[in-house]
């Protein structure tokens, strides 16, 4: 499993252990004994047999003892994709979930997010949600910011400095009933000032990404606007969809003349294969294949859907109407900013519906893995990039240990070599202490930096 004989690659990094990963044909592969190369540019240069080391340091031209060896109780992980989160929500989270959508825009919402016109709030608030997504492994994430450009610029310069793979939306809305909003001009001009600034500074992994909050607090001028600006600068989109039965209600009377909630979107360019929708929890059979035909994927967001009392995503359905599907936090929907967090509670609403309809397929195990890892990275369409341990692709990567001291997880004689029901041990009832480094681009941003 070497790329094509390309020995002039500079080796940076060797690593031998177990890794565990997601490919197109299995939602759980686990290489015992294998050894890994990260060139200097941070991609994964090859992937071999452990006992194969003396003819792989051969031809890559490393030396045997500058291995990195896992422990027994370690293994290699794809770094995880949280597909949506909104970062300016960090500082109220795990608050306010007393309230349904609407309301708890209106009421918890929109008066923090008028805040971070104040850099300093938003430094701290950014700096913060960056390092605390870090630390539960979320090497990409796809965040919303607030309306405020140059607090949305400062969150790009954050992920960049501690070293986080990012898409970063300033946040588009003319239409509301609170006076956090912006006019349709401002938000249009200034979303163009936040990309063009943003793609200014050329970080290597932080990009813009249009972001209209929902149709909701859109206009149908401002969602136009939108649409064409993420097609003339070929960029990614984000925004919700369907997420409780009362704002389906709301768009179906804001837009009148069209079909659906998805055809809002269709009919203003912003469904492509660029585009993540959180939530979905009420599409329709037809609304789906209009996500599949478009190339537009969904984010599941099941710790928010829970805590709002929004809904709860059919995954079945979707992974069976070939949707692109990966798994966001939703922070602050959601009160928690771990993917291991949306893995359970992915797999404990998939169970949810099994109680309801017995025959229902639930969820497994394998497939939420997969959803937190490779589906995220195919949500986002970077699966060309990352998302999971093949040559060419960057090393994004989490280093478990199951067995760290005081950790939460006990694993017992005879548990390694890693196995899958280890596996199924350890991210269940594992934390953040179980990641003892995390990878982006082959660079270790975890442990984080002292100060
Ligand atoms: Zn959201």
């Amino acid at each position: 499993m070497t790329s094509q004989n390309d020995t002039t690659i500079c080796i940076a990094h060797v690593y031998r252990g177990s890794f565990v990963h997601s490919t197109r044909s299995a939602a759980v592969e686990i290489l015992q004994d294998t050894v890994l190369g990260v060139d200097r540019a941070g991609k994964i240069a090859f992937i071999g047999d452990g006992s194969d080391l003396d003819r792989l340091s051969q031809k890559w031209g490393f030396k045997p003892s500058d291995v990195k060896q896992l422990g027994q109780c370690e293994f290699f992980m794809p770094g995880m994709v949280d597909t949506h989160i909104h970062a300016s929500q960090y500082s109220y989270s795990g608050t306010a979930l007393d309230l349904p959508l609407l309301q708890w825009l209106n009421t918890y919402t929109f008066p923090v997010e008028a805040r971070f016109k104040d850099l300093s709030f938003a430094m701290d608030v950014y700096t913060r949600v960056v390092k605390r997504t870090l630390k539960n492994g979320t090497t990409t994430a796809c965040y919303f910011a607030t309306i405020h450009t140059d607090a949305s610029l400062l969150l790009g310069q954050i992920a960049d400095k501690f070293g986080q793979r990012a898409l970063v939306g300033k946040v588009c809305m003319d239409h509301n009933n609170y006076n956090y909003k912006e006019t349709q001009m401002e938000s249009v001009e200034e979303t163009k000032r936040f990309i063009q600034e943003l793609l200014k500074k050329e970080y290597p992994h932080v990009r813009p990404v249009v972001t209209p909050r929902f149709a909701v607090s859109c206009s149908s001028d401002l969602l136009s606007a939108l649409g064409e600006i993420a097609r003339n600068n070929d960029l990614h989109i984000q925004s919700h969809i369907s997420e409780t039965k009362e704002e389906v209600e709301v768009v179906k009377e804001l837009f009148p003349d069209h079909k659906s909630y998805t055809d809002v979107y269709k009919k203003h360019h912003l469904l492509t294969n660029k585009t993540v929708m959180a939530h979905g929890c009420y599409l329709t059979d037809e609304e789906l294949k209009v996500f599949r035909e478009t190339g537009a994927a969904i984010s599941h967001c099941p710790n928010s859907n829970t805590s709002l009392c929004s809904g709860i995503l059919n995954t079945r359905k979707v992974l069976q109407n070939e949707v692109k599907l990966g798994l966001g936090t939703d922070v602050a929907g959601g009160y928690s900013p771990s993917m291991l967090d949306a893995i359970r509670r992915a797999l404990d609403s998939s169970k949810v519906l099994t109680i309801q309809d017995p025959n229902f397929q639930t969820l497994t195990f394998q497939e939420a893995f997969r959803l937190a890892t490779l589906g995220g990275s195919e949500a986002l369409g970077l699966d060309e990039q990352i998302g999971n341990f093949e040559v060419g692709k960057d090393f994004d990567a989490l280093r478990v240990n199951l067995c760290v001291p005081d950790g939460p997880v006990d694993v017992f004689p005879g548990d390694f070599y890693l196995s899958l029901c280890v596996l199924h041990r350890g991210i269940p009832t594992g934390d953040d202490r179980n990641i003892v480094e995390v990878y982006v681009a082959g660079r270790r941003v975890v442990p984080l930096p002292e100060k």
